[in-house]
């Protein structure tokens, strides 16, 4: 569990974080998002003690970072950065030992953690073991980037909008990814990000920061559904409102008993994914699978009146 008790940072006369409180679950992803100059690098960067605090602390599992030398915080806490910070000249295997060399870990130990993270990024150990940063696409890069930040199991993941250097279609795909990998090494993340799509996507809760202060901190449905003040409501977006609440809810939880015509969606898709299916085929209702087998139907009318919202 981490825990930021009244972070502060000020540069002169601005307050860059502003008494910034929360506690972030292990095993889980919260997702930092505001606009640019509203404190959210500023505050991961205390976190790892890349900048040091004005004022207030943060605790992991109950030990104040404070009492520990920066360098050793910075071996148990991973950092990825936008443009990945990979070293030119080092191959995609040092790279990714980076952390567990300086922690003397055996070799056999090393070779093997770098060859699973290859392989749970979905790069083929043989194949790109011994390339070198420049010989990688932009999304290959910035795999190595996040598995670099993994390799030592971390305690906690910081991430600075380590995506937005992505084109929208690789994003999508590292974004899926970085969840894919999350949930099965169980790691606790922390994510910054401008782009609010994102946050609720990957945020398991989603810290919304205006001007250093922490304005709001919940789940994504509360964020859509009640946002604390307009400046989070603009940054959902009221058009965007019912559209962001679908995406966030499985077919399978409004699926209804019989069938329905033509192409099936998996049970593990969004209500926005129905709706979409339903609009572009002309159907009223979309049949539901898993595991190849049809277990019912969503309709048109469940989604709609799943989604209504009566403030
Ligand atoms: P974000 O990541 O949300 O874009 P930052 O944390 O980078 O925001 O910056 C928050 C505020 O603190 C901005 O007003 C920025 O200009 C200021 N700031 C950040 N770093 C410094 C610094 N080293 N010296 C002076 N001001 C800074
Ligand atoms: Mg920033």
């Amino acid at each position: 569990m981490i825990e930021i008790d009244r972070l502060t940072k000020t540069y002169g006369a601005t307050k860059a974080v502003d008494s910034v409180s929360m506690t972030v679950e292990a095993g889980t992803i919260t997702a930092i998002v505001g606009t640019s100059g509203s404190g959210k690098t500023t505050l991961l960067r205390m976190v790892n003690r890349l900048e040091e605090p004005s004022a207030g602390e943060v605790r992991i599992n109950g030990t104040s970072t404070l009492t520990v030398k920066p360098h050793i915080l910075r071996r148990r806490i991973g950092y990825a950065i936008q443009g990945h910070g990979l070293f030119p000249h080092h191959t995609v295997a040092r790279n990714i030992a980076a952390v567990p060399e300086l922690l003397q870990w055996p070799r056999d130990r090393i070779r093997a953690r770098v060859d699973e993270l290859l392989d749970l990024f979905s790069m083929d150990p043989a194949q790109f073991r011994d390339r070198y940063p420049s010989d990688l696409s932009g999304g290959q890069q910035q795999r190595v980037g996040v598995a670099r930040a993994l390799a030592s199991r971390p305690d906690l993941l910081l991430m600075d909008e380590p995506f937005g250097a992505l084109d929208p279609i690789i994003r999508a795909r590292a974004q899926d990814d970085l969840r894919r990998i999350q949930q099965k090494l169980g790691s606790t993340i922390m994510l910054v990000t401008h782009d609010m799509e994102e946050a609720m996507r990957l945020g398991d809760k989603v810290a919304v920061m205006d001007a250093g202060r922490l304005v709001q901190y919940d789940t994504p449905a509360r964020i859509i559904t009640r946002p604390a003040t307009d400046f989070v409501a603009d940054m959902v977006g009221d058009v965007e409102r019912p559209l962001r609440l679908l995406s966030l809810i499985p077919v399978s939880e409004i699926v209804a008993d019989g069938p329905a015509d033509g192409a099936a969606l998996p049970a593990g898709a969004s209500l926005r994914d129905a709706l979409s299916a339903c609009l572009w085929t002309g159907r009223s209702a979309v049949p539901v699978e898993q595991d190849g087998v049809q277990i019912g139907h969503v309709s048109l009318d469940a989604i709609r009146a799943r989604v209504e919202f009566h403030p």
